[in-house]
């Protein structure tokens, strides 16, 4: 079983996306970057913000971390969202995707996978 975190671009999470329904269905359907798991079981842990600009990603992974494991849960993989991919992708988003991940996956030891739903 796979223990996954959402992570979303505060700027646009309920502006394109109500509610994050889009990778709540995701997920259910093994879509987009959810496939890797296949028939896998996978349990959401939870869902955050990104920290907002200008990237502040790490601390709030260092939070969503620390609360999990407060609660006795653990994070295996964290997902930017395809809104989080957008946003580096086409708009001013200062995220610098390869060093962020080497930088949460180093200390945290969780994977960080870009991207959620391909809707
Ligand atoms: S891509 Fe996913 S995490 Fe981002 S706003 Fe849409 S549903 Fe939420
Ligand atoms: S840092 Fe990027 S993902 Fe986060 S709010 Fe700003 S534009 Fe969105």
């Amino acid at each position: 079983m796979a223990n996954v975190a959402i992570l979303y671009c505060k700027k646009i999470q309920d502006h394109s996306c109500i509610a994050c329904a889009k990778c709540h269905k995701g997920m259910a359907e093994r879509n987009g970057e959810f496939s890797r798991y296949g028939d896998g079981e996978l349990q959401l842990v939870g869902m955050t913000d990104c920290g907002d600009c200008p990237g502040l990603t790490f601390p709030r992974v260092k939070l969503l971390t620390e609360v999990a494991k407060g609660l006795g849960r653990s994070v295996d993989v964290i997902h930017f969202g395809t809104c989080m991919k957008l946003a580096m992708e086409t708009a001013d988003c200062p995220i610098e995707f390869e060093d962020l991940k080497f930088a949460v996956e180093q200390k945290f030891g969780c994977e960080v996978v870009l991207g959620t739903h391909s809707y």
